[in-house]
């Protein structure tokens, strides 16, 4: 074979290290990586090899071009990347079940490290009461960064996917088109449910894709791209699960900068090497609100906020595990 064969393609599902890859003019074909360094991940643009004659028609993966980003995760025993050169992500939250606000920070810092727009959707707005709790806990990240409405950090959606929802997922529609999104979410928050109304169908794309394989139920890790649109413009990740996001790869002292509300007071630090922990002088320590005190300060620091900063500066400056 020749170079001159090379075929573009986007990378659309991901199987173990089997991929799918999708041509310019949508046809998909299985592919498998050359060697380690054509690994690729869902979002990858890739270089790829048809088969030879009478070898079958799953293609070879000879390269994976420069990623605008790369997002991991992390399973039992370590941190895989999982989707690359996405433009946002979803971090879909409910009512119900009560969600970890210690997962939606890693969520947070893991987008954030990669300069990826994280966007939180709070889904099941007709469960009026817990939903209210849950929007309440929302508060600081619905308030960050600023004063005025415009000038949040985040963005922050109520959603609901029923049918009696005040607001429904076609409020999402204007802010996903044109994009590629990650979508993260605990199970039971409604991820499925989103996926299936805004591509109808997806789920039995994704079995027809595990049958070809013949992997069935073994497929394990199985990420997959889908478009909203005809015209291939509008993308959503899906993948299975909320893993832990995957926060090895990152250093402790590089939390801070993934953390807005801390980063944006600790130029007032003595030390330029303030880990914000113990350091006489701190500028972010200074802004921490007390646990009895009223978290309803836009400029201040949660005090759950910087606990969780606590937690993880921990967690990254202890050894691995495995
Ligand atoms: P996933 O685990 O995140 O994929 O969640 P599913 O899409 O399977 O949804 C979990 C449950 O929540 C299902 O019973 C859904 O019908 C329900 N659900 C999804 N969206 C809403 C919503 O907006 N309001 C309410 N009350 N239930 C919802
Ligand atoms: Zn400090």
């Amino acid at each position: 074979s020749t170079r001159s064969e090379l075929n573009q393609g986007l990378v659309v599902g991901s199987h173990g290290r089997h991929c799918v890859v999708e041509t310019p003019d949508g046809e998909r074909r299985i592919c498998h990586p050359r060697g380690k360094k054509s690994q690729a991940v869902v979002g990858d643009h890739v270089l790829w090899l048809p088969a030879l004659p009478g070898q079958g028609d799953e293609g070879t993966i000879e390269k994976v071009q420069t990623r605008r980003n790369l997002f991991y995760r992390q399973d039992e025993i370590r941190t895989k990347s999982f989707a690359a050169n996405l433009d946002q992500v979803l971090i879909l939250l409910a009512a119900e079940p009560v969600f970890s606000e210690s997962q939606l920070v890693r969520a947070l810092i893991a987008a954030e490290a990669e300069h990826i727009k994280p966007i939180i959707a709070l889904n099941k707005s007709d469960l009026v009461e817990p939903f209210a709790r849950a929007w309440e806990r929302l508060w600081p990240y619905r308030h960050m960064g600023g004063e005025s409405n415009t000038e949040h950090h985040y963005r922050v959606l109520p959603m609901s996917l029923t049918e009696s929802g005040s607001v429904d997922h076609q409020a999402l529609m204007p802010i996903l088109a044109g994009k590629t999104t990650l979508v993260l979410g605990p199970s039971g928050v409604g991820k499925s449910t989103l996926v299936n109304l805004l591509v109808p169908g997806a789920y039995a794309q994704t079995g027809e894709i595990s049958q070809a394989l013949n992997s069935g139920k073994h497929t394990t890790t199985t990420t997959t791209l889908y478009w909203i649109d005809k015209e291939r413009t509008t993308a959503l990740i899906d993948s299975p699960g909320f893993q832990e996001f995957g926060l090895r790869h990152l250093a402790p002292t590089d939390l801070a900068r993934c953390m807005p509300d801390i980063a944006a007071h600790a130029g007032n630090c003595r030390f330029y090497n303030c880990t914000h922990l113990h350091e006489p002088g701190c500028g972010v320590r200074e802004r921490v609100l007390d646990a009895g005190e009223d978290q309803k300060q836009a400029d201040a620091i949660s005090a759950n906020r910087y606990r969780i900063y606590g937690e993880l500066f921990e967690e990254l400056s202890a050894p691995p595990k495995y």
